[in-house]
Protein backbone atom coordinates (compact mmCIF):
# COMPACT_ATOMS: atom_id res chain seq x y z
CA UNK A 1 0.00 0.00 0.00
CA UNK A 2 1.32 3.72 -1.17
CA UNK A 3 1.00 6.20 1.69
CA UNK A 4 -1.37 8.77 2.04
CA UNK A 5 0.05 12.22 0.16
CA UNK A 6 -0.13 15.42 2.77
CA UNK A 7 -1.32 17.89 -0.19
CA UNK A 8 0.26 21.20 1.33
CA UNK A 9 -0.42 23.16 -1.21
CA UNK A 10 -4.34 22.34 -0.87
CA UNK A 11 -3.43 23.01 2.92
CA UNK A 12 -2.25 26.59 2.40
CA UNK A 13 -4.90 26.91 0.06
CA UNK A 14 -7.77 26.74 3.20
CA UNK A 15 -5.61 28.64 5.27
CA UNK A 16 -4.93 31.59 2.85
CA UNK A 17 -8.62 31.41 2.52
CA UNK A 18 -9.26 31.61 6.33
CA UNK A 19 -7.01 34.13 6.86
CA UNK A 20 -8.47 36.73 4.24
CA UNK A 21 -11.55 35.97 6.09
CA UNK A 22 -10.07 37.27 9.27
CA UNK A 23 -8.28 39.95 7.17
CA UNK A 24 -11.84 41.28 6.15
CA UNK A 25 -13.28 41.48 9.66
CA UNK A 26 -10.47 43.36 10.89
CA UNK A 27 -10.42 46.29 8.15
CA UNK A 28 -14.01 46.52 9.12
CA UNK A 29 -12.87 47.66 12.56
CA UNK A 30 -10.52 49.97 10.53
CA UNK A 31 -7.04 48.02 10.43
CA UNK A 32 -5.22 46.54 7.63
CA UNK A 33 -2.53 43.63 8.46
CA UNK A 34 1.14 45.26 6.81
CA UNK A 35 3.87 42.58 6.16
CA UNK A 36 7.48 44.57 5.45
CA UNK A 37 9.78 42.20 3.59
CA UNK A 38 13.26 43.48 3.42
CA UNK A 39 15.77 41.21 0.72
CA UNK A 40 19.19 42.75 0.76
CA UNK A 41 21.44 41.59 -2.75
CA UNK A 42 20.31 40.25 -5.81
CA UNK A 43 20.37 36.12 -4.70
CA UNK A 44 18.12 34.73 -7.09
CA UNK A 45 15.97 32.11 -4.65
CA UNK A 46 15.46 34.87 -2.20
CA UNK A 47 13.99 37.31 -5.01
CA UNK A 48 11.33 34.31 -6.16
CA UNK A 49 10.81 34.26 -2.09
CA UNK A 50 10.25 37.86 -1.83
CA UNK A 51 8.12 38.29 -5.36
CA UNK A 52 5.82 35.02 -3.76
CA UNK A 53 5.55 36.54 -0.38
CA UNK A 54 4.54 39.81 -1.82
CA UNK A 55 1.88 38.52 -4.26
CA UNK A 56 0.42 36.00 -1.50
CA UNK A 57 0.23 39.02 0.91
CA UNK A 58 -1.42 41.36 -1.04
CA UNK A 59 -4.16 38.61 -2.62
CA UNK A 60 -5.06 38.15 1.32
CA UNK A 61 -5.81 41.47 1.41
CA UNK A 62 -3.01 42.60 3.64
CA UNK A 63 -0.43 45.39 2.66
CA UNK A 64 2.21 44.77 1.44
CA UNK A 65 5.40 47.06 1.55
CA UNK A 66 8.74 45.71 -0.60
CA UNK A 67 12.05 47.30 0.78
CA UNK A 68 15.07 46.16 -1.51
CA UNK A 69 18.50 47.34 -0.97
CA UNK A 70 21.97 46.83 -2.87
CA UNK A 71 24.18 43.96 -1.83
CA UNK A 72 26.76 46.71 -0.36
CA UNK A 73 24.87 48.06 2.23
CA UNK A 74 26.43 49.02 5.05
CA UNK A 75 24.72 47.02 7.97
CA UNK A 76 23.79 50.50 9.38
CA UNK A 77 21.63 51.46 6.78
CA UNK A 78 19.26 48.09 6.98
CA UNK A 79 19.17 48.75 11.04
CA UNK A 80 18.21 52.02 10.12
CA UNK A 81 15.53 50.90 8.00
CA UNK A 82 14.51 48.11 10.54
CA UNK A 83 14.14 51.00 12.97
CA UNK A 84 12.03 53.08 10.77
CA UNK A 85 9.98 49.88 10.24
CA UNK A 86 9.45 48.90 13.62
CA UNK A 87 8.11 52.36 14.77
CA UNK A 88 5.55 52.52 12.14
CA UNK A 89 2.32 51.46 12.76
CA UNK A 90 1.14 50.18 9.47
CA UNK A 91 3.60 47.94 9.81
CA UNK A 92 2.86 44.50 12.13
CA UNK A 93 5.28 42.01 10.54
CA UNK A 94 8.73 42.54 10.03
CA UNK A 95 11.09 39.93 7.15
CA UNK A 96 14.27 40.61 6.44
CA UNK A 97 15.09 37.35 3.79
CA UNK A 98 17.71 35.88 4.65
CA UNK A 99 20.46 34.59 3.87
CA UNK A 100 22.24 38.14 4.68
CA UNK A 101 25.85 39.46 2.42
CA UNK A 102 28.47 38.52 4.39
CA UNK A 103 29.61 41.53 5.52
CA UNK A 104 26.33 41.58 7.95
CA UNK A 105 26.11 40.18 11.23
CA UNK A 106 22.85 38.04 10.83
CA UNK A 107 22.11 37.70 14.52
CA UNK A 108 22.32 41.22 15.49
CA UNK A 109 20.19 42.23 12.28
CA UNK A 110 17.69 39.63 13.47
CA UNK A 111 17.56 40.54 16.69
CA UNK A 112 17.14 44.57 15.87
CA UNK A 113 13.33 43.49 14.87
CA UNK A 114 10.53 44.25 17.65
CA UNK A 115 10.06 40.86 18.73
CA UNK A 116 6.47 41.78 18.49
CA UNK A 117 6.87 42.50 14.94
CA UNK A 118 9.00 39.13 14.21
CA UNK A 119 7.05 37.20 12.02
CA UNK A 120 9.76 34.49 11.25
CA UNK A 121 10.14 33.92 15.05
CA UNK A 122 13.97 34.00 14.98
CA UNK A 123 14.44 36.55 17.62
CA UNK A 124 16.01 35.42 20.51
CA UNK A 125 13.02 36.75 22.77
CA UNK A 126 10.72 34.49 20.26
CA UNK A 127 13.49 31.82 20.88
CA UNK A 128 13.39 31.80 24.20
CA UNK A 129 9.48 32.13 24.56
CA UNK A 130 8.82 29.12 22.78
CA UNK A 131 11.77 26.86 24.47
CA UNK A 132 9.94 28.26 27.90
CA UNK A 133 6.29 27.07 26.56
CA UNK A 134 5.65 31.08 26.30
CA UNK A 135 3.34 32.29 24.00
CA UNK A 136 5.55 33.20 21.15
CA UNK A 137 6.08 34.21 17.26
CA UNK A 138 6.89 30.70 15.71
CA UNK A 139 9.43 30.28 12.75
CA UNK A 140 6.93 29.53 9.73
CA UNK A 141 8.39 26.22 8.25
CA UNK A 142 8.11 24.11 11.38
CA UNK A 143 4.18 26.11 12.19
CA UNK A 144 3.28 24.50 9.03
CA UNK A 145 4.92 21.19 9.31
CA UNK A 146 3.03 20.87 12.95
CA UNK A 147 -0.28 21.83 11.63
CA UNK A 148 0.01 19.10 8.33
CA UNK A 149 0.94 16.67 11.46
CA UNK A 150 -1.79 17.59 13.81
CA UNK A 151 -4.60 17.71 10.89
CA UNK A 152 -3.01 14.11 9.97
CA UNK A 153 -2.40 12.55 13.34
CA UNK A 154 -4.72 14.40 15.63
CA UNK A 155 -2.79 13.92 18.79
CA UNK A 156 0.65 14.17 18.47
CA UNK A 157 1.22 12.96 22.46
CA UNK A 158 3.55 9.97 23.37
CA UNK A 159 4.41 9.90 19.46
CA UNK A 160 8.78 9.19 18.31
CA UNK A 161 9.31 12.22 16.81
CA UNK A 162 12.74 11.76 15.11
CA UNK A 163 14.05 15.43 13.58
CA UNK A 164 16.89 15.48 11.26
CA UNK A 165 18.82 18.64 10.99
CA UNK A 166 19.60 21.17 13.84
CA UNK A 167 19.40 24.50 12.18
CA UNK A 168 17.85 27.54 14.14
CA UNK A 169 15.32 28.23 11.29
CA UNK A 170 13.79 24.42 10.83
CA UNK A 171 15.24 21.89 12.99
CA UNK A 172 15.33 23.21 16.43
CA UNK A 173 12.28 24.89 16.46
CA UNK A 174 10.65 22.33 14.62
CA UNK A 175 11.92 19.79 17.67
CA UNK A 176 10.73 22.67 20.45
CA UNK A 177 6.52 22.41 18.70
CA UNK A 178 7.05 18.59 18.78
CA UNK A 179 8.12 18.96 22.62
CA UNK A 180 5.31 20.99 23.04
CA UNK A 181 2.70 18.66 21.83
CA UNK A 182 4.16 16.05 23.82
CA UNK A 183 6.29 14.07 21.28
CA UNK A 184 8.98 12.36 22.39
CA UNK A 185 11.69 14.39 20.23
CA UNK A 186 15.09 13.18 19.43
CA UNK A 187 17.07 15.58 17.01
CA UNK A 188 19.83 13.96 14.79
CA UNK A 189 22.41 15.90 12.76
CA UNK A 190 25.99 15.25 10.85
CA UNK A 191 27.38 13.77 13.83
CA UNK A 192 24.65 11.54 14.86
CA UNK A 193 25.95 7.84 14.86
CA UNK A 194 23.27 4.99 13.26
CA UNK A 195 21.12 7.56 11.69
CA UNK A 196 19.49 5.28 9.37
CA UNK A 197 18.43 3.13 13.20
CA UNK A 198 16.85 6.18 14.85
CA UNK A 199 14.96 6.69 11.80
CA UNK A 200 13.39 3.71 11.76
CA UNK A 201 11.98 4.21 15.21
CA UNK A 202 10.05 7.71 14.31
CA UNK A 203 6.49 8.05 14.61
CA UNK A 204 6.99 11.11 13.18
CA UNK A 205 9.98 11.72 11.16
CA UNK A 206 10.97 15.44 9.51
CA UNK A 207 13.89 15.62 7.01
CA UNK A 208 15.51 18.81 6.93
CA UNK A 209 19.15 18.22 5.93
CA UNK A 210 19.38 20.22 2.83
CA UNK A 211 20.58 16.87 0.80
CA UNK A 212 18.85 15.43 -1.89
CA UNK A 213 17.44 12.31 -1.85
CA UNK A 214 18.94 11.57 1.88
CA UNK A 215 16.67 9.63 3.57
CA UNK A 216 16.38 6.27 2.14
CA UNK A 217 12.98 4.26 2.35
CA UNK A 218 14.47 1.50 4.14
CA UNK A 219 15.09 4.01 6.98
CA UNK A 220 11.47 5.04 7.78
CA UNK A 221 9.28 3.03 10.04
CA UNK A 222 6.13 1.57 7.95
CA UNK A 223 3.17 3.53 8.71
CA UNK A 224 5.24 6.36 9.60
CA UNK A 225 4.38 10.61 9.03
CA UNK A 226 6.98 11.68 7.11
CA UNK A 227 7.84 15.36 6.35
CA UNK A 228 10.18 16.66 3.56
CA UNK A 229 11.63 19.91 4.48
CA UNK A 230 14.38 19.98 1.86
CA UNK A 231 14.51 21.92 -1.22
CA UNK A 232 17.06 20.86 -3.25
CA UNK A 233 17.55 21.75 -7.05
CA UNK A 234 18.81 19.44 -8.97
CA UNK A 235 18.91 18.50 -12.67
CA UNK A 236 15.80 16.36 -12.32
CA UNK A 237 14.14 19.58 -10.71
CA UNK A 238 12.85 20.66 -7.47
CA UNK A 239 13.82 17.50 -4.72
CA UNK A 240 13.59 16.66 -0.92
CA UNK A 241 15.73 15.11 1.72
CA UNK A 242 14.03 11.95 1.42
CA UNK A 243 13.74 9.03 -1.28
CA UNK A 244 10.05 9.93 -2.16
CA UNK A 245 9.53 7.25 -4.52
CA UNK A 246 10.94 4.56 -2.07
CA UNK A 247 9.59 6.42 1.02
CA UNK A 248 6.31 6.24 -0.07
CA UNK A 249 5.83 2.65 -0.22
CA UNK A 250 6.38 2.22 3.22
CA UNK A 251 5.17 5.64 5.24
CA UNK A 252 2.24 6.19 6.10
CA UNK A 253 1.93 9.33 4.85
CA UNK A 254 4.66 11.96 3.44
CA UNK A 255 4.18 15.33 1.93
CA UNK A 256 5.46 15.49 -1.84
CA UNK A 257 8.66 18.02 -2.74
CA UNK A 258 7.20 20.87 -4.22
CA UNK A 259 3.60 21.09 -2.72
CA UNK A 260 4.26 19.50 0.77
CA UNK A 261 5.79 21.90 3.26
CA UNK A 262 6.96 25.06 0.86
CA UNK A 263 3.66 26.35 0.42
CA UNK A 264 2.64 26.14 3.69
CA UNK A 265 5.46 28.37 4.60
CA UNK A 266 4.44 31.44 2.99
CA UNK A 267 1.09 30.73 4.28
CA UNK A 268 2.22 30.70 7.78
CA UNK A 269 4.43 33.54 7.21
CA UNK A 270 0.45 35.67 6.73
CA UNK A 271 -0.81 33.66 9.61
CA UNK A 272 1.66 34.97 12.34
CA UNK A 273 1.34 38.50 10.60
CA UNK A 274 -2.58 38.40 11.23
CA UNK A 275 -1.26 37.11 15.01
CA UNK A 276 1.02 40.10 15.54
CA UNK A 277 -1.40 42.54 14.31
CA UNK A 278 -4.22 41.12 16.72
CA UNK A 279 -1.66 41.17 19.31
CA UNK A 280 -0.96 44.62 18.26
CA UNK A 281 -4.78 45.62 18.37
CA UNK A 282 -5.15 43.79 21.87
CA UNK A 283 -7.47 41.60 20.34
CA UNK A 284 -7.62 37.97 20.95
CA UNK A 285 -5.25 35.51 18.59
CA UNK A 286 -6.65 34.67 15.57
CA UNK A 287 -7.91 30.54 15.48
P1 LIG B 1 21.04 23.91 7.31
O1 LIG B 1 22.08 23.68 6.29
O2 LIG B 1 21.08 25.12 8.16
O3 LIG B 1 20.99 22.65 8.28
C1 LIG B 1 21.09 21.34 7.80
C2 LIG B 1 21.13 20.37 8.94
O4 LIG B 1 21.27 19.06 8.38
C3 LIG B 1 22.32 20.58 9.89
O5 LIG B 1 21.87 20.52 11.22
C4 LIG B 1 23.25 19.44 9.57
O6 LIG B 1 23.94 18.92 10.68
C5 LIG B 1 22.28 18.37 9.08
N1 LIG B 1 23.00 17.45 8.22
C6 LIG B 1 23.78 17.73 7.13
N2 LIG B 1 24.32 16.60 6.65
C7 LIG B 1 23.89 15.59 7.43
C8 LIG B 1 24.12 14.21 7.46
N3 LIG B 1 24.93 13.62 6.56
N4 LIG B 1 23.51 13.45 8.39
C9 LIG B 1 22.70 14.03 9.30
N5 LIG B 1 22.44 15.35 9.34
C10 LIG B 1 23.03 16.13 8.42
O7 LIG B 1 19.65 23.80 6.53
P2 LIG B 1 18.17 24.37 6.88
O8 LIG B 1 17.70 23.78 8.17
O9 LIG B 1 18.15 25.82 6.69
O10 LIG B 1 17.36 23.73 5.68
C11 LIG B 1 17.24 22.33 5.50
C12 LIG B 1 16.53 22.06 4.19
O11 LIG B 1 15.22 22.62 4.24
C13 LIG B 1 17.17 22.71 2.95
O12 LIG B 1 16.96 21.85 1.85
C14 LIG B 1 16.39 23.98 2.75
O13 LIG B 1 16.38 24.41 1.41
C15 LIG B 1 15.02 23.53 3.18
N6 LIG B 1 14.15 24.61 3.67
C16 LIG B 1 12.88 24.62 3.22
C17 LIG B 1 11.99 25.57 3.63
C18 LIG B 1 10.59 25.52 3.13
O14 LIG B 1 9.91 26.51 3.13
N7 LIG B 1 10.10 24.37 2.71
C19 LIG B 1 12.38 26.65 4.54
C20 LIG B 1 13.73 26.50 5.05
C21 LIG B 1 14.58 25.51 4.61
P3 LIG B 1 25.12 19.76 11.43
O15 LIG B 1 24.40 20.78 12.25
O16 LIG B 1 25.80 18.72 12.25
O17 LIG B 1 25.98 20.35 10.36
Amino acid sequence: MTATLIDGKAFAASLRQRIATQVATLKEKGITPGLAVVLVGEDPASQVYVRSKGKQTLEVGMNSYEHKLPEDTPEADLLALIDRLNNDPAVNGILVQLPLPRHMDEAAVINAIDPAKDVDGFHILNVGLLATGQKAMVPCTPLGCLMMLRDQLGSLSGKRAVVVGRSNIVGKPMAQLLLRDSATVTIAHSRTADLPDLCRQADILVAAVGRPHFVQGDWVKPGATVIDVGINRTDDGLVGDVDFAAARQIAGAITPVPGGVGPMTIACLLANTLTATARANGLPDPE
